[in-house]
């Protein structure tokens, strides 16, 4: 398959959990692919069955499974299979499973966290992204003792396996300022006043002014639009261009999940393509 134009990608910001982009030249239909696929196709690692041995602590046995599951784990995609597509035929192997162990005793005379830092792996590479998620709390002379087997697993069967905590997307921002039609409102210019993410500059003491990176923070709320008495302001968005957002909890790093991305959405393309060259077939 290959794109009218190709689309255009610029990078406002990135850190470990953050990342904001511009999409340029793309239908809203496969921007809206981009980010179901990120939600619900792509694998991550999470714990899905937990066996306990001993439990002290004020929590029910099914509520301690539930959020030892939800403790995000980091993903290793190149060295584990999908359970359903390993040759073990998803019984549990060291391809498609590994299994990580907690034991504490607490032997002092206050009550104790345990946290996910608190887990033993038998891969150093699928461990907690954060040691200090709470697990629950134990009493003194109390222990806690379980066995846990984390799988590769998708968004679309449980959050858990979701590798992203979000990704949204919004219109580009376009707003029109007519200075010709501004009447320098005197000290009270609405428009200024009226915007929640502050983008218009008054400190001239003239007119208002767009700061310059409006874009990035214009949520398309339209107060200035509609409250100003002389009709100065246009807002208006590019129908072919967005922001996109992901936040990530960690578990898979970014160039990796764009990758997936997009090896996900063409593999879907070439499917839809060979099932419907076979109806033309059977027909
Ligand atoms: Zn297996």
């Amino acid at each position: 398959m290959e794109l009218e134009k190709p689309m255009e990608i610029e990078i406002l910001e990135q850190d470990e959990y953050n990342l904001r982009f511009i999409l340029k030249d793309v239908s809203i239909e496969m921007v809206n692919s981009i980010r179901r696929i990120m939600m619900s196709w792509i694998p991550c690692m999470a714990i899905d069955e937990v066996i306990i041995l001993k439990n002290d602590s004020p929590l029910y046995d099914e509520i301690l499974a539930h959020r030892i599951g939800m403790i995000p784990l980091k993903t290793d995609l190149d060295s584990y299979k999908l359970p359903e597509d390993c040759e073990c035929g998803g019984f549990g192997c060291p391809n498609c499973q590994c299994s990580l162990t907690c034991e504490i005793m607490n032997d002092t005379k206050n009550t104790m966290v345990i946290y996910s830092g608190d887990l033993k792996t038998n891969d150093p590479n699928i461990v907690p992204v954060n040691p200090n998620i709470p697990i629950v709390k134990i009493d003194s002379n109390s222990s806690l003792i379980f066995e846990a087997y984390a799988t590769l697993g998708r968004g679309r069967t449980h959050i858990k396996w979701q590798p992203v905590s979000n990704a949204f997307f919004r219109y580009l921002p376009q707003i029109e300022f007519d200075d010709s039609k501004c009447k320098n409102c005197p000290d009270k210019c609405i428009v200024s006043r009226m915007c929640p993410e502050n983008l218009y500059d008054f400190s001239n003491g003239k007119k208002p002014e767009l700061v310059e990176d409006y874009w990035k923070k214009c949520t398309l709320c339209r107060s200035c639009e509609e409250n100003c008495p002389e009709d100065a302001v246009k807002v208006d968005w590019n129908e072919k261009s967005y922001i996109f957002s992901i936040e990530s909890d960690g578990v898979l790093p970014f160039d990796m999940l764009i990758e997936k991305t997009f090896e996900i959405f063409l593999g879907k393309i070439d499917e839809f393509q060979s099932d419907l060259e076979q109806i033309e077939v059977e027909e």
